[in-house]
């Protein structure tokens, strides 16, 4: 008889669904929302301004009759992942099943403000997983990361040699910032009394734009790496700065670090601080530095949330030596690099916004 280990029967079967249910999840989860993308099916749904029957939706795509059954298994697929609700409509004198756009497709329609197909771009592509089919290679390879171990250098420098994956990169990250337009909206305490901010690793601007639409006052620095920043028109309330955020940072009220502590190591994350301290020094009490990261908090986050911050610290530690950190991670960090005080406030769905003090 073959062993189970002492688990009942039902037990196994239950461990067997649960693994097949990640293995065959591999690949198709993400490539059957860029597949939804490509076909542009967020916009048809959209501008169809109501829900759309799978017939209609194949009339519009002109999907072979060989693909419709195939079409309406991703579909359903999609819908059971909620990336689509399906709904009943009545359709020439007959019920009939429609998809309609869930939160999460409403953030796949090309060309709004708040729409994240660049994300989706850049994270499910094709030449993605072979940097993680070096995981194994990755494990004994002492300081490098995943980016070393399979791209031959870390991932700044593969951007800054890579064209065409930096801009994918710098439209995705810009797509996050985008949502610093709604995040942002109900900040003023945050921004009282600030003059000036520079925006440490602030990409291509949006969260700086964000900044100066919502609060005027503010004059915004964006400090980047050349290469992301070099062709960058600035106005009067917004400045590029092409230079290097281990080396120095221009002098403001307020820093900015959004998505980037993450994406280093502790000992990185001190220099980083303190050269931010520096640059708010003389400040007196406007003088802070506003972090937007996770805070992983497993005690009190929905699974969901947990699911998404713990995938996170996976890819930051593995590509690039960085991490997800708990509030006993950020407030080590922060004791180490020289501040005194600190104060986390919740921001978006998984990011917070942490205030630093001297
Ligand atoms: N803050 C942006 C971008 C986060 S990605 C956002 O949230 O959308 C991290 C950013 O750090 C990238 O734009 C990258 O170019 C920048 N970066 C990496 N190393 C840097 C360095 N040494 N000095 C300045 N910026 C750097």
């Amino acid at each position: 008889m073959a062993s189970n280990n002492g688990l009942k029967a039902s037990e196994m079967f239950e461990g067997q669904v649960h693994l097949y249910k990640h293995l065959h999840a591999h690949a198709v989860d993400g490539m059957s929302i860029r597949w939804m993308i490509e076909l542009g099916i967020p916009d048809i749904i959209h501008n169809h301004d109501q829900p759309i029957t799978l017939s209609e939706l194949v009339s519009i795509l002109q999907i072979p009759p060989t693909k419709v059954r195939g079409v309406h298994s991703l579909l359903r697929y999609l819908a059971h992942n909620g990336f689509l609700q399906i709904v009943r409509v009545h359709h020439n004198t007959q019920e009939k099943e429609a998809y309609a756009l869930t939160a999460a497709s409403q953030l796949l329609v090309k060309g709004t403000n708040l729409s994240l197909t660049p994300m989706v771009e850049y994270l499910i592509n094709p030449s993605g997983s072979p940097v993680w089919s070096h995981l194994k290679k990755w494990t004994y390879e002492d300081d490098l990361t995943l980016c070393d171990v399979s791209l031959g250098s870390n991932i700044w420098d593969f951007l800054g040699k890579n064209t065409e994956k930096n801009k994918l990169f710098n439209k995705a990250m810009a797509s996050d910032s985008q949502m610093m337009n709604v995040a942002l909206r109900g900040c003023n305490w945050v921004f009282e009394g600030v003059e000036s901010i520079v925006d440490v690793g602030g990409g291509n601007g949006t969260t700086a734009k964000a900044i100066s639409d919502a609060f005027p006052n503010v004059k915004c620095t964006v400090l980047d790496r050349p290469q992301v920043v070099e062709n960058l028109l600035g106005t009067n309330h917004l400045k590029y700065v092409g230079g290097d955020m281990f080396k120095s940072i221009p002098k403001a009220d307020a820093i900015l670090l959004k998505w980037i502590l993450h994406n280093w190591s502790d000992m990185d994350c001190k220099k980083i601080l303190e050269n931010c301290k520096e640059a708010i020094s003389g400040k007196g009490k406007r003088g802070k530095i506003i972090v937007i990261e996770t805070v992983i908090n497993e005690g009190q986050d929905e699974h969901g949330i947990t699911s998404l911050k713990l995938l996170m610290d996976v890819k930051m530690s593995c590509l690039v030596n960085g991490k997800e950190r708990s509030e006993e991670e950020w407030k080590k960090l922060f004791v180490e690099a020289g501040f005194q005080s600190y104060k986390i406030s919740p921001l978006t769905g998984y990011l917070s916004l942490i205030q630093i003090y001297p």
